[in-house]
């Protein structure tokens, strides 16, 4: 917010990633990334932060059904504020534009017109999952798997940096063609994390694997083998044309295995290249709630799956979530935050994040499977 445009646009003009500006006007500035993204700035005044927040941040069907809410109560909620004739009740801030219509605030994720404004009413939001709640990264890769590009321990330092207090390294299991290890290396592997672990006593180092479902739901190695493992994700990295009935039963198969701590990215899909795999979503997390096996959010922008519909939907039948980076570099480690607003979209509560529970609780809940 300013009284003076130029200020702003001066700013803009200095930002970093600016790559050329489309348009400029007294309360308006377009610009477009290097990376091609156009961004709009507006200038509005102070008084009117709240309001112009409320209005250009959506969604649309959420900003109607506000819109309404006021008309109901005899006002009018523009982008200038929320007004009684021309008497202004609300406009600084969001919250007490959502005050003054009856609401809780409403974080940004959750304005989908999804019921959001009537829990709000109620006072029923979700205590929602937040960066600050994260102990702990389950899903975690480092030079051992054929595509990983920083080595265990820079790995480990970094998930010190990003201050967790637990990290399990889920290197791919032998059936990845290239990028899979065998028995032996996972066994050297092993060896390697122990040290590691003594070096670096802040964080604990779990020695986990990826396991890849097979098309029939096999898995990696063998039943005594994939014990060895304090913590396993499994994920489908093949045969995405199935149908699926064959979709949803390599996966209900997969849950029978003790070992299986987690579904790692639900559907395998990739977003702008390829869809997810056709299941039986009801199916999946009926036995996900039933053994106890946690549904993935995986950070990661290209993937972001299980969707957060499908995660909402999870919490609701009493499935544990677990947001994961899938790091294979220390530049992936920011996925973590993409995760946990992913997941708020899906009203997932603190509560039901595996990660956010402490290392005793996790290792508990693998013991349980065992
Ligand atoms: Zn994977
Ligand atoms: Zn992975």
């Amino acid at each position: 917010s300013a009284r003076d445009g130029d200020v702003v646009r001066d700013a803009v003009l200095a930002f970093p990633e600016l790559s050329e500006v489309v348009g400029s006007g007294e309360t308006k500035t377009s610009f477009v990334t290097r990376e091609g993204m156009q961004v709009d700035v507006r200038t509005v005044h102070p008084d009117q932060v709240g309001s112009a927040l409320l209005y250009f941040t959506g969604s649309k069907v959420h900003n109607i059904q506000l819109r309404q809410r006021a008309i109901d109560r005899g006002w009018l909620l523009s982008e200038y504020g929320l007004f009684e004739g021309e008497k202004v009740v609300a406009s600084k801030t969001e919250k007490e534009i959502y005050r003054d219509l009856g609401l809780d605030f409403i974080p940004p994720p959750l304005r989908e017109g999804s019921g959001e404004i009537e829990a709000a009413a109620e006072g029923a939001l979700p205590r929602l999952i937040q960066r600050k709640h994260i102990r702990g990264d389950l899903h975690y890769h480092s030079t051992r798997s054929g595509d990983g590009r920083s080595s265990p321990e820079k790995m480990v330092e970094a998930a010190i940096a990003a201050g967790y207090e637990y990290v399990a390294f889920t290197e791919h299991g032998e059936d990845l063609a290239i990028n899979g290890s065998n028995r032996r290396e996972m066994l050297s592997h092993r060896n390697r994390l122990r040290r590691l672990g003594e070096k670096y006593p802040e964080v604990r180092i779990l020695f986990g694997c990826e396991l890849n479902i097979g098309a029939d739901g096999e898995l990696d190695y063998d039943p005594e083998f994939r014990l060895e493992f304090d913590y396993c994700v499994a994920s489908i990295h093949s045969h995405f044309d199935l149908p699926p009935e064959r979709q949803t039963a390599r996966i209900l198969r997969v849950l029978e295995d003790p070992a299986v701590n987690a579904i790692g990215h639900l559907t395998g899909r990739y977003l702008g290249r390829r869809p997810g795999v056709e299941l039986d979503v009801d199916a999946v997390l009926e036995g996900l709630a039933i053994t106890g096996v946690a549904l993935e959010i995986n950070g990661a922008l290209q993937r972001l799956d299980a969707s957060a519909e499908v995660a909402r939907q999870a919490v609701a039948q009493g499935v544990d979530v677990v947001i994961d980076t899938d790091a294979h570099h220390v530049s992936d480690l920011i996925r973590m935050e993409y995760g946990v607003t992913y997941a708020q979209r899906g009203w997932v509560p603190r509560a039901r994040v595996l990660n956010a529970r402490p290392i005793e609780k996790v290792l508990e809940k693998v013991a349980a499977r065992r």
